[in-house]
């Protein structure tokens, strides 16, 4: 590994060089042993001085070195610098020839040239075929100077060293044609990288922009809680949610509220607490700072598994509603106020009607006949006004106790009977006595009052409102069904909305105002039970309220 590192560097700090000193340092080693053999010559071989093929060959190696330094390669086509090591091949033979038998091992330098050659991986053919004539035509002539005298050893060294030097060349060759192609694949993978690499930066580019652009606070976070990734929007809402002065605070720092907005939110009620226990949630209203800059946030989560199904973190969004819950407040003040202001004047004409209607010798029996119908009209508009306050309080109180369900069945079932009978329906209620539950007895009684007014109301053909009860050890569990005219289940989703009516309901001109099943609603909230609606058009509806069996005082 090491080694591979050392001879990458090598070569990365080879190519860093100019062409004439790449040149040169291939051309060192052969100079380097021609310098050794020139400054040897007149100690070791002092004869060599008077032949001037010998020292023509030594000019030409010195002249071919300082050549790598000269010519400006770099203009030149890029194999032109292979010149050299053919024409080392020369001045090899030269010297081989020119020193004769005094250094006859002199041949062996044409591996400095062939290895050159085979290396480059250029000129292919042309430098196979010199590895393997150079060394032939460098020992041709002192072979053939012994013609015709040749002993075996002399044709054997005559074919075997060009045919070594062949062999090494094929060998470098396949060597650096392997390594070429190795590096090759190296870079078609290094672009492929580098492709991805784009790619998935351009993604992250193009998600971030779509995340900032967005109006929703959006966080992503690990199974830990540690924020993976947060847009500009909850940014801007986080820094809301902490103290002046604080720079960046953890969700249990910041200041969250339930939604009377001042009580804080208890750690394992914030929204990333309960996203990273897995939980999958929507609609979940919370307010983020304090005072004047306090904002009201709709927050949603949901996980992000892995493909093993195992839970890697999760996101949340949070959506500012602060504008509208401030409406809806607003219309419910409004409300409120318009029906209390209402009240009064009802109540003035309702007690008027009724002394003059009292006073039976001074009211004629037709003016006690139009009293009357006064009287009822304002009795009905004294109840609508009713409804609307007690829709418009946000939170209606309840008062729990140990109570009978059973008997206010009973009470509600005795009270609707007249209006049941002019409606041709019969009531049957099919109850054990007594069916104890921890509850608000007027207010339950207002919500089966409803339940079964409209179960009468909404049945004009008549027929069977029935009404049920089961009850285990936590809870208590009231069905009101009617086989009246029923409605469709997108309808039966929306009947809980105030001012809610279905459009059979309108056509037919059943009388209403769409708020007594927002009211029964949050009498059954208001008690920490639930209530549900399942219908057929054309069938019958059937209510189903859940409220709990004990309460907390009774443990
Ligand atoms: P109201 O009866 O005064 O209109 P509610 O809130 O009690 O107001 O009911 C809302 C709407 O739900 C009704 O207008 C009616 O369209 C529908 N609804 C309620 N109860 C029934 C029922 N038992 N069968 C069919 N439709 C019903």
């Amino acid at each position: 590994m090491s080694e591979k590192l050392v001879q990458r560097g090598i070569s990365r700090y080879f190519r860093t060089l100019g062409p004439r000193t790449q040149v040169a340092l291939c051309q060192l080693p052969l100079t380097l042993i021609v310098l050794a053999l020139a400054i040897a010559t007149p100690l070791a071989w002092p004869t060599l001085l008077n032949s001037p093929l010998y020292i023509f060959s030594m000019v030409l190696h010195g002249l071919l070195f300082a050549a790598c330094f000269i010519i400006p390669w770099e203009r030149l086509n890029n194999s032109a610098y292979l010149v050299i090591p053919v024409l080392d091949l020369l001045a090899i033979g030269l010297s081989r020839n020119g020193a004769g038998p005094l250094v006859p091992g002199l041949v062996i330098l044409a591996i400095f040239p062939i290895i050159w050659l085979s290396a480059s991986g250029m000129l292919a053919r042309t430098s196979i075929v010199l590895s393997i004539l150079g060394p032939l035509f460098i020992l041709l002539p002192t072979v053939a100077g012994k013609f015709p005298n040749l002993t075996a050893s002399d044709l054997t060294s005559l074919l075997l060293f060009p045919l070594m030097m062949l062999a090494v060349s094929l060998a470098i060759r396949f060597a650096s044609v392997n390594m070429r192609m190795q590096q090759r694949q190296l870079q078609e993978k290094d672009r492929e990288l580098r492709d991805l690499l784009d790619a998935s930066t351009e993604r992250e580019r193009l998600l971030k922009t779509i995340l900032d652009a967005t109006d929703v606070g959006i966080v992503a976070v690990n199974s830990k809680g540690g924020h993976l990734l947060t847009n500009n929007r909850q940014k801007s809402l986080e820094q809301n949610a902490i103290n002046p002065g604080v720079r960046a605070a953890q969700e249990e720092d910041q200041l969250i509220f339930a939604q009377d907005k001042v009580t804080p939110l208890a750690a394992e009620k914030r929204p990333i607490q309960r996203a990273i226990q897995g939980e999958l949630f929507a609609d979940y209203l919370v307010w983020i700072g304090n005072g004047s800059n306090q904002r009201a946030v709709s927050t949603a989560a949901r996980p992000m598994v892995s493909d093993d199904g195992q839970f890697m973190g999760a996101v949340i969004v949070y959506n500012d509603v602060t504008g509208l819950v401030e409406a809806l407040a607003a219309n419910e003040e409004l409300i409120s106020n318009v029906s209390h202001e209402f009240r009064s004047p009802l109540n003035s004409i309702l007690g008027n009607v009724d002394l003059v209607l009292e006073d039976v010798q001074g009211t004629s029996p037709l003016s006690a006949q139009r009293l009357e119908v006064v009287l009822r009209n304002s009795e009905r508009l004294l109840a609508l006004v009713s409804d609307l306050m007690a829709s418009a309080s946000s939170a209606l109180k309840v008062h729990p106790k140990r109570t009978d369900l059973a008997s206010l069945v009973e009470t509600s079932i005795g009270s609707a009977q007249p209006q049941a009978e002019q409606s041709r329906i019969s009531l049957v209620a099919d109850i054990q006595s007594p069916l104890w539950a921890y509850a608000d007895p007027l207010r339950i009684g207002q919500a089966l009052d409803n339940l079964v007014s409209n179960a009468i109301k909404y049945s004009p053909g008549g027929g069977v409102v029935n009404i049920s009860a089961q009850g285990s050890d936590d809870w208590v569990r009231l069905q009101v069904q009617d086989s009246g005219m029923g409605m469709s289940p997108e309808d039966s989703a929306r009947v809980f909305r105030r001012f809610f009516r279905t459009e059979t309901a309108r056509e037919a001109a059943i009388p209403g105002a769409g708020l007594g099943l927002s009211i029964t609603k949050a009498i059954i909230e208001g008690h920490g039970g639930d209530i549900s609606c399942t219908s057929n058009p054309g069938k019958g509806s059937t209510f189903t309220l859940t409220l709990p069996a004990e309460g907390p005082s009774l443990y």
